[in-house]
C-alpha cells in the first residue's frame, strides 16, 4: 500500500523527492554554437538528439560567457573553472609571451610530447594544461574520490580544458590522423584506443562527398549567397567533395563537415564503453565532448549558410545516437547531460548587410605599424618603438623602451587608447591599469575586459570592434568571427537534462560560469578553487530536498 502511494505521490509531483545522483555526467559543449539556434532548429530536430535535452531539461534562455574575449579556448576554460579568465588564465586560444617574445599556445607545452602509434610524417606539438591557472570540476570530481573524469574533441583545446589536470584528455592529431594524446596523460595508450586507430576511421571519407540530406526548399538558408574561397577542391557550395588520400586539407576539410564530429562522437562511444563510465553504484564519472564543426564551418560559410544548417542537423542525429548509446549502457535516467557552448558568433557580414546592418573588418596591426608607432615616437619624442606586439585584442607595449626613456606605461597606454578609439570601427580601447583604478565609467564592457587581465598574459590595452565589426590581420581572415564581448558573441544555450526532469524554460540571467560551481553543489563536493560562479537552483533542488 505504502508503495502504491508513494507511486501515486511520484506521477503527481516528479519533483517532490531527491533523486540519487547520477552514475555519469555527460558535457556536450558544441563550438560557436549561439544561444538562439536551439530554439530556432527546435522544429528541424529529431526527439532524440537537441530535443531530448529541451524536453527532459533546464532550459537557460538566457545565459551569456561573462567574459570579453569569446574565443574557444577562454570560452572552454570558464565552463571547466566556473572562474573567470583573469583567475583561469586562458586569455585567448594563443598569446604573445613578453618574456621569450613568441606567441604561446593556450595548451602548448614544450616539456611534453605526443603519444604516436607508429612512424608518422610530422609529430603533433606536444599538449597540455600547464597553462590553466585554476582547478575544473573535472579535477574536483577526481580529488574527491568520486568519479573518473575524460575529455574527447577534435580540436586540442576543447578537450584538454574540459578534463583539468586530473583527467584524461583526447582530442584528433589533425597531421596524420587518429585520436591522440600526450605522455603527460599516459606512458602508453590503453589497448582500446590503439584498436579504433588501427581502424582508421578517419579514411573512410576520403574521395567521398557530403550532399544535402533534404530538399534544397526545406531550408532557412536555400538561398543565401555562397562565398568561401578556400579549399577548392571541396567546392564553394553543395555537393561537396573530399579529396583523395594525401592531400594536405583532408583533415581540414573534415572539419567542415559533420564527419569531424562523428569521428569525436565515435571515439567517445567506446571511450564510454571501454572504461565503463557509469557503471559503478556509489560513483559519477565525467565525460566531456566538445563537437568542432559547427565553428569551422561558420567561419568559413558563415552562421546564414546551407553547409551550417546541414551541419547542425546532422550534429542532432549524431547526439541521438551518442544518448542512446548511454541509455544502453548507462540509462538516460542515471545521466546528467549538459549542453552549452563557448561562445556564440555573428551573423555573416553579406547577411548582415542584406538587411542593413553596417559591418566591417579593421586592421589594427596595420594601423600600428603604419601610423600609430610613428605617433607615438613623435609625442613621446623617442626613438624605439613603444608597442612591442599586436595579438587580437591585446596590445602589449615595450616596457623596457618605456623604462629606458623614464616614460609612463599608463601614460603611453593611454595614448595608445585615445589613438585606437579615434579609428572608425574601433568601438573602445581600454587601459588595464585604468580599468584597475577606477578610471573608466563604462562598466558593461569594462567590466568583462576586467575580467580578461590575467597580468602578462593579456598586454596593456585591450581593443573592441564596433559591434558586427571584426579586427583581421589579412584578406585571408575568417570572413565570419567571433571573440567580441558583444552579445551575440557572448549569448550561448545552458541545458541540463535527465530522463527524470520535466521540462523547464528559465529566463533568468545566468553565466556560462554557473555550470561548474552548480555541479559540485549538486553532488557535495568542493567548487574548483576561482570559481566565482552561482550554483543554480533549479538543477540543485532535484537532487537535494
Ligand atoms: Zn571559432
Amino acid at each position: 500500500m505504502k508503495k502504491i502511494i508513494a507511486l501515486m505521490l511520484t506521477g503527481l509531483c516528479s519533483s517532490c523527492f531527491a533523486l540519487s545522483q547520477p552514475k555519469l555526467i555527460v558535457q556536450v559543449v558544441v563550438d560557436q554554437f549561439r544561444g538562439d539556434f536551439l530554439a530556432k532548429y527546435q522544429d528541424k530536430f529529431s526527439p532524440n538528439g537537441f530535443n531530448y535535452l529541451t524536453k527532459h531539461g533546464i532550459w537557460y534562455a538566457n545565459a551569456n560567457h561573462p567574459h570579453a574575449n569569446t574565443t574557444t579556448c577562454v570560452g572552454h576554460s570558464s565552463i571547466a573553472t566556473g572562474a573567470y579568465p583573469r583567475y583561469h588564465g586562458m586569455v585567448g586560444n594563443s598569446w604573445y609571451d613578453i618574456e621569450s617574445n613568441e606567441a604561446v599556445d593556450c595548451v602548448g607545452d614544450e616539456k611534453v610530447v605526443t603519444l604516436n602509434f607508429a612512424k608518422v610524417k610530422k609529430t603533433f606539438p606536444g599538449r597540455s594544461p600547464k597553462n590553466l591557472l585554476a582547478s575544473t570540476f573535472s579535477d574536483e570530481l577526481i580529488l574527491s574520490q568520486k568519479g573518473r573524469a575524460f575529455a574527447v574533441s577534435y580540436k586540442d583545446r576543447a578537450a584538454i580544458t574540459m578534463a583539468g589536470h586530473a583527467g584524461i584528455a583526447y582530442w584528433f592529431d589533425k597531421i596524420n590522423g587518429g585520436f591522440i594524446t600526450s605522455d603527460y596523460y599516459y606512458k602508453e595508450y590503453p589497448r582500446w584506443v590503439s584498436r579504433w586507430n588501427e581502424k582508421r576511421l578517419y579514411e573512410t571519407y576520403h574521395g567521398k562527398t557530403w550532399r544535402l540530406s533534404k530538399a534544397k526548399s526545406d531550408y532557412f538558408y536555400q538561398n543565401n549567397e555562397v562565398y568561401n574561397d578556400a579549399y577548392a577542391q571541396f567546392g564553394k557550395s553543395f555537393p561537396h567533395q573530399f579529396s583523395q588520400q594525401n592531400s594536405p586539407y583532408y583533415f581540414k576539410t573534415l572539419m567542415l563537415s559533420p564527419f569531424s564530429d562523428s569521428l569525436a562522437a565515435d571515439f567517445a562511444k567506446q571511450l564510454l564503453i571501454n572504461e565503463k563510465l557509469g557503471q559503478s553504484s556509489k560513483k559519477t564519472d565525467y565525460l566531456s565532448v566538445s563537437f568542432s564543426s559547427n565553428d569551422a564551418i561558420g567561419h568559413n560559410f558563415g552562421p546564414n549558410s546551407l553547409e551550417a544548417e546541414e551541419n547542425l542537423l546532422a550534429l542532432d542525429k549524431t547526439l541521438a545516437q551518442l544518448f542512446n548509446l548511454i541509455d544502453k549502457k548507462v540509462g538516460l535516467d542515471k545521466t546528467l547531460i549538459i549542453l552549452s557552448a563557448d561562445h556564440g558568433v555573428s551573423d555573416s557580414p553579406e547577411y548582415l548587410a542584406s538587411h542593413h546592418i553596417a559591418t566591417g573588418r579593421i586592421n589594427i596591426e596595420q594601423f600600428i605599424k603604419e601610423s600609430l608607432q610613428a605617433k607615438l615616437k613623435r609625442h613621446f619624442k623617442v626613438n624605439a618603438p613603444l608597442i612591442k606586439y599586436f595579438d587580437n585584442p591585446y596590445v602589449y607595449l615595450n616596457h623596457q623602451a618605456i623604462k629606458a626613456n623614464s616614460l609612463s606605461i599608463d601614460e603611453v597606454a593611454r595614448f595608445v587608447c585615445l589613438q585606437l578609439n579615434e579609428l572608425n570601427g574601433i568601438s573602445h580601447a581600454f587601459s588595464f591599469k585604468d580599468i584597475e583604478d577606477n578610471k573608466v565609467n563604462d562598466l558593461f564592457l569594462s567590466n568583462k575586459v576586467w575580467r580578461m587581465d590575467a597580468g602578462k598574459r593579456a598586454g596593456d590595452v585591450y581593443v573592441i570592434p564596433q559591434p558586427y565589426w571584426s579586427i583581421v590581420k589579412d584578406k585571408n581572415d575568417d570572413k565570419v568571427s567571433h571573440g567580441s564581448p558583444w552579445t551575440y558573441d557572448s549569448f550561448v544555450p545552458i541545458v541540463f537534462a535527465s530522463k527524470q526532469f520535466s521540462a523547464h524554460y528559465v529566463t533568468r540571467k545566468v553565466e556560462s560560469i554557473d555550470i561548474a560551481p552548480t555541479l559540485s553543489v549538486m553532488l557535495g563536493i568542493k567548487k574548483p578553487s576561482s570559481s566565482t560562479g552561482q550554483a543554480l537552483p533549479e538543477l540543485v533542488s532535484y537532487y537535494h530536498k
